[in-house]
């Protein structure tokens, strides 16, 4: 399993700081961790959809619920190019059939 640097947040008035990972929720209290332990990668946290064989889901819970094996974390950016595609051959296909 592949492993990530957390993303710290740091809450002021504790002793040491209290760390909050918020990719994987994980907190810490003391000096700031260097360990890449976190089980989420940069590109799952950022994921606004996932795309598995049957489809997009909205969270990689949808996902799992519908039996997909394995799902890729899609962007912002890979959303609008997926979303682009599809509007156009929805429109060729109309095209077609016009
Ligand atoms: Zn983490």
């Amino acid at each position: 399993m592949n492993t990530y640097q957390h993303d710290w947040h740091t809450s002021e008035g504790y002793d040491g700081g209290l760390h909050h990972c918020r990719k994987c929720k994980r907190s810490h209290q003391g000096p700031r961790l260097e360990a890449h332990d976190c089980p989420v990668s940069d590109a799952e946290h950022h994921a606004v959809a996932w795309l598995g064989h049957a489809g997009l889901y909205r969270t990689r819970f949808d996902a799992v619920r519908n039996f997909e094996q394995s799902v890729t974390p899609v962007s912002v950016d890979e959303l609008f190019e997926l979303a682009s595609k599809q509007i156009l051959s929805q429109i060729n296909e109309g095209c077609q059939r016009g």
